[in-house]
């Protein structure tokens, strides 16, 4: 032991003022510390000495800063530590006191290293800085060779002067040690103690160590004995000076080291992590998947509408109809007299203010010949070009709409039947067919009637291309005029030809209604595409939100499961946040260490699940040989990555919010 020279007596750190407290047993009050009043000196190792139950850890705990007295007041270089707010009281622990622990408290998933850098981690030290001081620290404690070792390949003794490291990282002038020795053998407890004697006297620390063991004696330099709550000692009683409130600093929060540290928690039982982490991705999953298929499906449905012409279509029926979605679902009840469709009607139509122009619905049924073979099928009419454009035209596999008459597209199983020898759709451009039209609709709108007259006869086409859609159907399109002209040969002598339902084209989507009420005052039934296309959306969007809570159950049991896992981690981890209070951090850096792990399992669950729910998409595409059935929005996949963070957070908050709230004290108190 190094000679100290007495004369100059040095100013107390820490005091203990007339300090009591007591604890609530049910009815009764428990005195654990009653009115102690003592000093704590730089450069001195103070023992606390007494029994069992004598109230040692209670008064450890208060001069730490780690209780509240009921009474009294615990002070340290003119500050009044126990009257602190939280966040400086725990700032107070970081920067002044370093705590040593009975059973040691290092955390097992942190090395060495990691252990003793803690309290610098929790001060925002930055992390080279740390880790060189860490080692340094590691070096003072005779442990050099050991930073890379996990406490549990530590002997007691070695992982005691490991916590010692820790105790001094943050270079705090009070070291408080609660039986140290208590967990190891009389020699490595020996060295342990001789350790704490030499921080005090070669360093000039406080050091303040709770024992009952007489043997160590002869180390201190103050003994305080310490018996049912009262203290006799040496100095007991010392006088103090009056007390200025200084505020301790808390300095910013380290929010990237606790990311670090809840990466390494979460990392720390994988398994569990990982299966936490599935819930929340089937969850998603199933909701991307669904929803997906929703969008998907709504989006088909939307443009075979669509082929039918643009957003600004307007369908006129010959009779007033009282509502529903009209002719293209077979609409709703007609009512009011019949205003025939004919080409004055058409011509009317389109010069109606608003209007681009219209036409009128043909649909003939007829048959198709080549070299002997003949085709049943049905004729339709490719609307006028002008008012059909591109983005509604109807898509083909191969070749170009037609350019004048004479000329049309066909379906993929009127080539194959009429051309059985050229597998391929291409070759049957340019080829030549014989179309003969025998029924067409009349202006009732449902049924078809025999056609007499010159349509009959046989006419050759000239195939300039092969439609995509109506795979399955056999289908021949013609241009516009010809149709007409094909139709109106077909009506009977006499009869003005009508046709069973006209098609208005508005100049804008804005002049849609105003065009559409127009039209119904003139006595025809109206039904807008747009009003469709919203009618099927809308309905749509119904049954994607229903996909999407079936896919949210799953998420809310994920959450639960979550909630579950965390309140368990935080029952397991009562000691790592009593150690982690002690160290100095606050109640908020356990709140944001224990959220913050929850959200790393709900976010990585949340990635994993929007990239399983769009791979089985995929899948499921190739599979059914049906591209675009599955429609995985941008949108989706952030809700996806939103939603695994928001069920995290929710579910975690309550278990972090009990982590933060531990007492300290309690949390570390062994049971
Ligand atoms: P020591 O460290 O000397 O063994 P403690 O300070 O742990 O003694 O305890 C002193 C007394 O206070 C004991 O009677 C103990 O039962 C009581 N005590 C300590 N903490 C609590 C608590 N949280 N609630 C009730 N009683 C407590």
């Amino acid at each position: 032991m190094p000679p100290r020279s007495e004369p100059e007596p040095a100013r107390p750190i820490l005091e203990a003022v007339g300090v009591s407290r007591s604890y609530r047993r049910g009815q009764e009050t428990v005195q654990a510390v009653r009115d102690v009043s003592l000093a704590v000196v730089p450069g001195e190792m103070t023992l606390i000495l007494g029994p069992s139950g004598g109230g040692k850890s209670t008064l450890l705990h208060l001069l730490g800063g780690m209780d509240r007295p009921t009474s009294g007041e615990v002070r340290s270089e003119g500050v009044a530590v126990s009257r602190l707010p939280a966040e400086a009281l725990a700032a107070f622990r970081r920067q002044k006191i370093g705590f040593v622990f009975q059973s040691f408290y290092l955390l097992p998933h942190l090395s060495a290293l990691d252990n003793v850098a803690m309290p610098l981690l929790l001060d925002n030290v930055p992390a080279p800085r740390r880790r060189q001081r860490a080692a340094q620290m590691l070096e003072q404690v005779g442990l050099g060779g050991r930073a890379n070792f996990f406490p549990g390949q530590l002997s007691g003794g070695e992982a005691q002067r490991v916590a010692i490291a820790r105790a001094l990282a943050a270079d705090p002038p009070i070291l408080i040690a609660d039986e140290p020795t208590g967990d190891l053998d009389s020699v490595s407890g020996r060295q342990v103690m001789e350790l704490l004697a030499e921080l005090a006297h070669r360093e000039r620390r406080a050091v303040v160590v709770v024992t009952h063991n007489e043997a160590f004696v002869p180390l201190a330099d103050r003994v305080f004995r310490i018996r049912d709550g009262q203290v006799m000692g040496p100095e007991a009683g010392v006088p103090m000076a009056a007390v200025a409130a200084e505020r301790i600093r808390s300095g910013p929060r380290p929010v990237g080291a606790l990311i670090g540290l809840a990466l390494k928690a979460a990392w720390r039982r994988p398994s569990r992590s990982i299966l936490t982490g599935l819930g929340v991705a089937v969850g998603i999953a199933a909701m991307v998947l669904l929803v997906s298929v929703g969008a998907g499906l709504s989006q088909r449905v939307t443009q075979s509408i669509l082929s039918e012409g643009p957003l600004t279509t307007i369908f006129v029926s010959p009779q007033a109809s009282s509502g529903g979605v009209g002719s293209l679902f077979s609409g709703g009840a007609t009512t009011g007299p019949v205003h025939p469709i004919s080409q004055a009607t058409i011509a009317r139509l389109a010069s109606l203010p608003g209007a681009a122009g219209a036409w009128a619905q043909v649909n003939m049924i007829g048959h198709a010949g080549n070299s002997g073979r003949q085709s049943f099928l049905v004729v339709t009419a490719l609307p006028p070009k002008r008012l059909w454009p591109d983005q509604v035209a109807p898509s083909l596999i191969a070749g170009h709409l037609p350019t004048a008459s004479g000329q049309a597209v066909v379906t993929k199983s009127v080539g194959q039947a009429m051309f059985p020898t050229l597998a391929h759709p291409a070759s049957w451009i340019g080829k030549q067919l014989t179309l003969a039209v025998s029924a067409s609709t009349g202006s009732g709108g449902s049924g078809f009637s025999p056609l007499s007259g010159p349509a009959l006869a046989p006419r050759p086409v000239v195939i300039t291309g092969v439609l995509s859609a109506g795979l399955g159907s056999a289908q021949v399109s013609i241009p516009y005029s010809q149709a007409v002209a094909w139709f109106d040969s077909g009506a009977a002598k006499g009869v003005l030809p009508t046709y069973p339902e006209a098609v208005v084209v508005a100049k804008s989507a804005a002049m849609v209604g105003a065009l559409s009420s127009r039209i119904t005052k003139l006595g025809f039934g109206v039904t807008a595409m747009s009003s469709i296309v919203t009618q099927v959306q809308s309905a749509f969007s119904t049954v994607e939100v229903g996909l999407g809570v079936v896919g949210g159950i799953a998420l809310v049991v994920a959450g639960l499961m979550i909630a579950v896992v965390m309140a368990m981690a935080v029952l397991e981890r009562r000691r790592e946040i009593g150690v982690l209070r002690a160290l100095g951090s606050t109640t908020s850096d356990v709140f944001f260490l224990f959220l913050t792990e929850a959200t790393i399992v709900g976010l990585g669950g949340g990635a994993v699940g929007v990239l399983v729910g769009w791979g089985l998409g995929r899948l499921g595409e190739k599979l059914l040989a049906q591209p675009g059935l599955f429609l995985v929005q941008p949108a989706l996949v952030l809700l996806g990555l939103g939603l695994g963070t928001v069920v995290a957070l929710v579910a975690g908050a309550i278990p972090a919010g009990r982590a933060a709230g531990l007492n300290p004290v309690e949390a570390l108190r062994q049971d």
